[in-house]
């Protein structure tokens, strides 16, 4: 085998299965072997009186229980089994035309091997088959009175004629048997399929579970990627995406942004004074009361230890003013508890604003800054602007 043949040959075993005796074939030699040793039986037992010579009986033998195995052969040789099973089909045709035309048509013979015939033909091809057979059958009649002389002798005798009905019975009872056990097989392979379909839906329905799961794992991940893990707030990656686009925004709408840059006040006193939780606790209450007085298009962001950024889309250097005005009571009156202790805390707040201030982020965020170091330098626990020193 060259190379070419053998990736042919492995190409058409990853597709196909293995190469087997077409069912056709398969099927029409065990019918076939059947009809024809059947039918057989009343030929013989009616030419039997007519006293036939040697030639005769050696090529009813040959027909009726050589020529199925000769036929099989033949088929399994064809390099299309199923094409040379339909030409095997077209010779049984011809030869139940040629043998009841060579006996003068007797009825039950006739009837039984033409009905055999049309049958193989029919389940073969379907109608085609029925129009096939039908041309054969005459063709082979045709021959057969063309070498032997045309007579008619219909009659058979009793036990001739039993013995047709018997075969023909027995023909219809094993095809009625081959069938049976198609149909159980095709229902077997149904039920194989229907629960490899079951099962296939389970397992892609498993899938979209686990799909829905991982999108909202990942939706969970992206919440906490942009969330300070002790105060809830948005942390400063959110905001470093965020800002621009708020920014954007405000300008194509020719509305103001105003920032507060809030710094709590002698933080580090209260982690020294009490303790690290005590802090962590005074940030949580710190950012919850930032959060609770925000409007819902303000961003609230823990910008870094113990600074927070207010972003106020649409306000006003003015307005934002008030609102630290107001930011700044607030934390006066509100009291950390925690423990035993009752931690005041006060803050101090940087504004600036575009575009007042700066016309870009960066800016912004330096002229806010600048304000809040200002803020601390003259007393802490209050709000500069940066245009007010
Ligand atoms: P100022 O009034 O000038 O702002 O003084 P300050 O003490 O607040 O400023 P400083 O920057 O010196 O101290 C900030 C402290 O905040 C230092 C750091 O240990 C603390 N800190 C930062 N992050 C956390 C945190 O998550 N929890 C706690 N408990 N403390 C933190
Ligand atoms: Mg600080
Ligand atoms: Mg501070």
């Amino acid at each position: 085998m060259n190379e070419a043949q053998g990736v042919a040959t492995l190409n058409a075993g990853a597709m196909a299965p293995p190469r087997r005796h077409h069912w056709v074939a398969a099927n029409s030699f065990r019918v076939r072997t059947a009809t024809f040793a059947l039918i057989g039986i009343p030929i013989a037992l009616h030419v039997l009186p007519r006293q036939h010579g040697a030639v005769f009986w050696t090529l009813f033998l040959l027909q009726f229980y050589a020529y199925p195995f000769i036929m099989q052969w033949l088929s399994r040789r064809a390099a299309n089994h199923e094409k040379a099973e339909h030409n095997n089909l077209i010779v049984d045709s011809v030869a139940s035309g040629a043998w009841a035309a060579a006996l003068g048509f007797p009825l039950w013979i006739s009837v039984a091997f033409f009905l055999a015939a049309l049958l193989n033909h029919t389940i073969a091809l379907g109608v085609r088959g029925i129009l096939i057979c039908l041309l054969a059958a005459s063709a082979g009649a045709l021959a057969s009175t063309t070498v032997i002389a045309f007579h008619v002798s219909t009659d058979t005798d009793g036990l001739v004629t039993l013995t047709s009905i018997i075969g023909l019975a027995v023909y219809l009872s094993l095809m009625g048997i081959e069938f049976f056990s198609y149909i159980r097989r095709l229902h077997e392979v149904q039920d194989a399929v229907d629960l490899q379909k079951r099962t296939l839906e389970d397992a892609n329905q498993a899938l979209h579970d686990q799909i829905a799961k991982i999108n909202d794992l990942q939706e969970k991940l992206r919440e906490q990627a942009n969330r300070d893990s002790l105060t809830g707030l948005f942390n400063r990656r959110y905001l470093e995406g965020t800002l621009e686009r708020e920014l954007s925004r405000c300008k194509r709408e020719g509305a103001p942004l105003t920032m507060l840059l809030l710094d709590i006040d002698y933080f580090k006193l209260v982690n020294d004074t009490y303790g690290h939780p005590a802090g962590d606790e005074v940030l949580r209450v710190f950012a919850r009361a930032l959060q609770e007085s925000a409007r819902t298009e303000d961003i609230v962001c823990r910008y870094g230890g113990e600074e927070f950024l207010l972003v106020l889309p649409k306000m006003s250097l003015a307005v934002a003013r008030g609102r630290a005005l107001q930011l700044l009571e607030l934390f006066r009156k509100t009291t950390v508890v925690f423990e035993n202790s009752r931690i005041p805390v006060t803050t101090s707040i940087g504004i600036a604003s575009v575009p007042d201030h700066a016309t870009g982020v960066e800016n912004l965020i330096r002229c806010a800054d600048q304000a809040l170091y200002r803020a601390k330098s003259t007393g802490r626990d209050r709000a500069v602007a940066f245009n007010e020193f």
